[in-house]
């Protein structure tokens, strides 16, 4: 079974179109959270920092854009924009407070998995500036549309977490992130003992990448700063 897929997190009232948005995206091995309303959208946000968000504007306790604003205040995670709304003035204030696209209902299954993938295409190159998708550095390669990660040609098998981890590291490869970085990208805010589920995380990374003393590192601790990921070649 592979437990590393894209995890997105659905913020909708509407039972069914709720139901049929997460079967849709279930279908297409996606990890799926949701949510009926603005307030455990935005709980769900928090805890488990998902990779895309489609989400509702017309929401039963606060308006969508409210999750949308907290969102773009410390991340760049996508967000599709789901709206029966036909009024452009409410898409291009959407789009001006950082949503990455919208849909409009009634909308096709084709159309909806077709945006889905696109953001998130976007969002890896965006933040990594990869022209093909895959990072390389001595030996370790990083294949992010399939989420999968070798060394010399053998596949590693990280979990979510961990491969969520070396990404995150991989991205800003040469520089080092601080831990607290770290937490707040992999696993929000607030989150008491998230050091210790750091250490444990990296502790099995380099387990099963199998750092040895002496051997080349891919992943450098700073001891009481964080972590570097050696430079891309
Ligand atoms: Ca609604």
């Amino acid at each position: 079974m592979n437990n590393n897929k894209y995890k997105i997190l659905v913020v909708e009232d509407e039972d069914n179109i709720s139901n049929l948005v997460c079967t849709l995206l279930e279908a297409g091995g996606y990890q799926v959270i949701s949510a009926k309303n603005c307030s455990s959208g935005q709980m769900l946000y928090f805890s488990h920092r998902p990779d895309l968000i489609i989400l509702d504007l017309g929401l039963p306790d606060i308006d969508g854009t409210e999750l949308l604003k907290e969102v773009r205040k410390d991340s760049l995670t996508p967000v599709i924009v789901l709206s029966a709304r036909t009024d452009e003035t409410d898409k291009v204030a959407a789009l001006d407070i950082g949503a990455n696209d919208y849909v409009t209902k009634p909308f096709g299954s084709a159309e909806l998995m077709a945006r889905v993938r696109s953001a998130l295409r976007t969002s890896r190159h965006s933040s990594g500036n990869f022209s093909n998708g895959i990072f390389e550095a001595d030996g370790l390669m990083i294949d992010y549309d399939a989420r999968r990660v070798f060394i010399d040609n053998s596949e590693i098998k990280l979990t979510q977490t961990e491969y969520n981890i070396i990404a995150f590291l991989s991205v800003h490869s040469g520089k080092v992130l601080t831990y607290s970085a770290i937490i707040k990208e992999i696993w929000g805010y607030n989150d008491l003992g998230s050091i210790k589920k750091l250490q444990v995380n990296m502790a099995n990374i380099r387990k099963k990448f199998g750092a040895k003393p002496g051997k080349k590192n891919y992943i450098v601790n700073e001891l009481g700063v964080g972590y570097r990921m050696c430079e891309r070649s």
